[in-house]
């Protein structure tokens, strides 16, 4: 018998662990939590999705005859246990690129091996691995994006994704065993359960995943490269959950782009894959790096001087700076599991430079929110941001939160609906509540300070501490 061991790859097409597995026509599944000194928990928005994710995963796979089993624990303890109990000659699993899961995969690989057993894992939740794409002179991984992208861009991709299996003809028997239920997991946060508005904007799974992305390349793909900056347009993907947990594959995004542009992809396709192309770049960061969620990808930032402040922290997550883009997206993120990525990078640029936070904060609690909360992208990102991480805008590129509003959401849709309290008030003061008119404020129930913080630092007054603080850590 086969076993396939699901990770980052929550889904039956474009699976080639699966499809092998599936090669003697009796097969299990397997998807383990895993609980380990080395390895990062998953945060509270991800555990949500998961429970999602794997109601339908198991359906999807009872429908093919493929029982999913679950375990909690150590890989290395449950596979050789599984393999031994359940006389297992063959297991199959997708790579994935966190130094410390390698590390566990290589250790179970080569004791499986011991044992006599086969293993065989594949290249399924990214494009390219961050092996094969290395700069031409020096063999050494590209440090800055654009160069990564076009040395990708040239080695190509396979022809076409693969499709979902076929309905497997003996369905193995596993009463025997003890095996975990979903519910005994306790995803779902308790008292309160904050994620449950989550599920009015997303369905989890691999359906939703391909109904997201088939509604995107025929409403949204055309002008993203124009309006995919502009928050309260909702032009782009919202695939970056679906593809964090493998729902879809970035071979899958390839190819469905490819054939919706009839072969030739315009600027806009080619916008949007290289957008997917950050993602590998971020991938190739995280296996070469050294700790990548804690470390300064540069390490000139160890002495950068960060600010211990509790209440600027609190009052940044909870969305209630006084500045209402800022506050808008953080409280996207509260009650939606995700934020735009224009006002991630202004609410990250705000915590890092005007509030002089560590950088590592806002990833962790990034990290605990998002739906999409990814091990390469958060801290390759939240890095980025900072000045610290590679191809980075620099540190003294600092964000002005007013400007950014007035650019990217000028009528303050976005805000209006993420600030109710603001709603009322015009195009001008919105994106500056507290240089608005006393008279302005009172007519539309603002009152700064009670309903609506007035901003916790002075925009200015932050910028030159932010510049200083820099300067020093140069010196
Ligand atoms: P689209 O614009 O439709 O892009 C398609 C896909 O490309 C995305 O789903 C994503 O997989 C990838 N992508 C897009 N932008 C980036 C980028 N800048 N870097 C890497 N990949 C990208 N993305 C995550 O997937 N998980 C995270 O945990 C995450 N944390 C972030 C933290 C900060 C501080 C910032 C500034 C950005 C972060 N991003 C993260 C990147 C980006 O914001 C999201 O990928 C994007 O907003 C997801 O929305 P979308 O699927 O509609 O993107």
């Amino acid at each position: 018998m086969n076993l396939c061991w699901f990770r980052q790859d929550l889904r039956l097409s474009d699976n080639p662990a699966l499809r092998s597995a599936l090669s003697d026509n009796s097969a299990i599944a397997l998807f383990i939590l895993e609980e380990t000194d080395t390895q990062r928990p998953m945060g509270s928005a991800c555990k949500a999705w998961l429970h999602e994710s794997l109601i339908r995963l198991q359906s999807d796979l009872e429908a093919i005859g493929v029982p999913l089993v679950l375990r909690r624990g150590d890989a290395r303890d449950i596979i050789p246990k599984l393999t031994s109990d359940l006389k297992i000659d063959n297991v199959y699993w997708n790579r994935r690129y966190d130094p410390k899961d390698v590390a566990i995969d290589r250790a179970l690989m080569e004791h499986l091996k011991e044992e006599g057993v086969n293993v065989e894992s594949f290249k399924a939740n990214v494009l390219f691995e961050p092996w094969e794409i290395k700069s031409a002179g020096a063999g050494t991984p590209y440090k800055v994006f654009s160069p990564f992208w076009k040395a990708a861009l040239k080695e190509g991709v396979p022809a076409q994704s693969l499709a979902v299996p076929t309905k497997i003809q003996s369905k193995p028997q596993l009463d025997q065993l003890p095996f975990d239920n979903l519910e005994d997991w306790d995803l779902m946060p308790a008292s309160p359960n904050w994620t449950n508005g989550f599920w009015d904007v997303w369905v989890p799974g691999e359906a939703g995943a391909f109904e997201r992305f088939k509604e995107f390349l025929e409403i949204n793909l055309k002008g993203y490269s124009q309006n995919r900056d502009v928050p309260s347009k909702n032009h782009t993907s919202c695939l970056s959950p679906h593809l964090r947990f493998g729902e879809i594959s970035p071979l899958q995004i390839w190819h469905g782009v490819h054939a919706h542009s009839g072969g030739e992809v315009d600027k806009d396709g080619y916008k949007f894959l290289a957008e997917v192309g950050w993602r590998e770049f971020s991938h190739s960061i995280l296996f070469y790096a050294d700790n990548l969620s804690q470390t300064n990808w540069k390490s000139d930032f160890d002495g950068f001087a960060w600010v211990q402040d509790e209440n600027g922290l609190t009052a940044w997550q909870s969305g209630q700076t006084g500045y209402p883009l800022v506050d808008a997206g953080m409280r996207e993120l509260w009650q939606t599991g995700y934020i735009h990525n224009r006002v991630r990078m202004v609410v990250a640029s705000f915590l890092i430079k005007h509030l002089r936070i560590d950088w590592r904060e806002g990833e962790a609690w990034f990290w605990d929110t998002l739906v999409d909360a990814c091990p390469a992208n958060n801290p390759a990102s939240w890095q980025w941001v900072a000045g610290s991480g590679a191809d980075a805008s620099p540190f003294f590129r600092i964000f002005n939160p007013i400007m950014q509003s007035e650019k990217f959401d000028p009528k303050g849709s976005y805000i209006r609906k993420w600030v109710p309290e603001l709603a009322n008030l015009d195009n001008k003061s919105i994106h500056t509540p507290w240089e608005a008119p006393k008279l302005v404020l009172q007519e539309v129930g603002v009152r700064l300070g009670e309903n609506y913080p007035k901003p916790i630092v002075d925009h200015k007054t932050a910028r030159d501490k932010a510049l200083a603080a820099y300067k020093d850590m140069t010196a």
